[in-house]
């Protein structure tokens, strides 16, 4: 039977006014995410990213020669900025699942992106990554915690990826693995393979509807034909590899930052004690905001990690005062501010170089950086 539903316009670039009929869908849904089903497993936004397929969102992201509308960095913060000041759970998957999406595209093998862009593309095949076991997590280890070896038919993969978004959901995942040698590969891994064991998403202090796991890989035979980088060393420095991190996160968070601080414009109109620290956030907001798009245009670049810390230090800052604001009922389960604060936290720990954990301890500590 055909249905009866009108396909929404995609979203070409970041000033199509189909973006705020997006936005105004996934507000109607954001609070959906917050109520977990019995055995407090959270809902997956399926509804969310199939609307987002929809509206052709997953295109933003790739060059026009895979059927992508090719955005630039600028407009893509331009488009997170948005998103992400609605949903930013559904705005981190999507970070995930592009970030498979453009290895895959970046990588030179033919054979996976005709397998796999397609499907990426229009929603119907959904990858993400398992790769911060070899930037930001578990570095401290002197073991790697995910192995790699040659076989004759390609790579054997022993241990496991701490953290993966969406691996319940996902048909492939682009995991990360080291040899003994210290050389490293960017593989993709079909989650239905023998030895793929995927832990039951994590419960999380926010985003529990991420549904992040760990991978565990018991021995799991990968043909060659899914390699994407490698094996050599730094994998995640050069290449494909090398867009971990960066500017997403700042948008990210100043999304989040704009939420908060929009709320504390629309309270101030009522309540003038208010109006100074709202005003205080919205100037130092567009501040970064410009200094967000000005690095994704390189017009005039700030250091990714520096935008970052103080991207972060917003987002705590602005999300705490729109509790402060909204006070005893922002507390109560359902308010959004409550929600913001603990969504803030998570720019602590994501994809955090040690160069801003440090600086972020020793702002907290108060202490000036020797
Ligand atoms: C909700 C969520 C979703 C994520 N999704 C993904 C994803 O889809 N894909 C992906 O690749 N990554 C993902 N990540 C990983 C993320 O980007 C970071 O890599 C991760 O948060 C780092 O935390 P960790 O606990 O693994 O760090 P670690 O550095 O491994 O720390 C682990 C523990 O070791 C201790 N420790 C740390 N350093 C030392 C040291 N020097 N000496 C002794 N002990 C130490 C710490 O106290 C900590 O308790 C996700 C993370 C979260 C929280």
């Amino acid at each position: 039977m055909k249905s009866n539903k009108i396909k929404p316009a995609e979203i070409k670039s970041p000033s199509d006014p189909s973006l705020k009929k997006l936005c105004t869908s996934l507000h109607r849904l954001a609070f959906d995410l917050e109520i977990p089903s019995e055995g407090y497993l959270y809902p997956w936004p399926q509804t969310q990213l199939e609307l987002c397929a929809q509206y052709g969102v997953f295109k933003w992201f790739l060059e026009e020669r895979y059927g992508g509308f090719g955005w630039n960095e600028e407009e893509l913060a331009l488009g997170y900025l948005e998103l992400s000041s609605i949903c930013q759970t559904t705005s981190f998957i999507i970070t995930q699942l592009t970030g498979a999406c453009r290895r895959i595209a970046q990588s030179l093998n033919d054979y996976v992106r005709d397998e796999l862009l397609p499907g990426l593309l229009s929603g119907s095949h959904v990858s993400t990554v398992g790769i911060s076991h070899l930037t930001t997590s578990k570095q401290h280890l002197s073991q790697p915690v995910l192995r790699a070896m040659e076989t004759e038919k390609g790579f054997l993969l022993d241990g496991f990826s701490p953290w993966v978004t969406g691996a319940t959901q996902a048909d492939t995942i682009v995991v990360g693995a080291e040899f003994g040698d210290g050389r490293q590969i960017l593989i993709v891994v079909p989650t239905h393979i023998p030895g793929v064991k995927i832990d039951s998403p994590d419960q999380l202090v926010a985003f529990s509807s991420s549904h992040t796991s760990r991978v565990n890989f018991e021995q799991v035979e990968v043909d060659a034909k899914w390699l994407l980088a490698g094996p050599i060393e730094n994998v995640m420095s050069r290449g494909i590899g090398a867009r971990t991190g960066g500017y997403q996160t700042c948008t990210l968070a100043l999304g989040l930052a704009g939420a908060a601080i929009e709320f504390m414009i629309t309270e101030s109109r009522n309540r003038q004690d208010i109006v100074p620290p709202a005003k205080a956030l919205k100037n130092q907001w567009n501040k970064l905001r410009k200094m967000l798009l000005d690095s994704t245009s390189s017009r005039q670049i700030t250091r990714a990690a520096s935008l970052r810390q103080q991207c972060n230090s917003l987002v705590l800052r602005a999300t705490q005062a729109s509790l402060a604001v909204a006070k005893g009922s922002g507390f109560v389960f359902g308010h959004p501010a409550g929600r913001w604060c603990r969504e803030a936290l998570f720019f602590m720990v994501w994809s955090c170089p040690q160069s801003v954990i440090n600086g972020q301890l020793y702002q907290l500590a108060e202490i000036l950086p020797e």
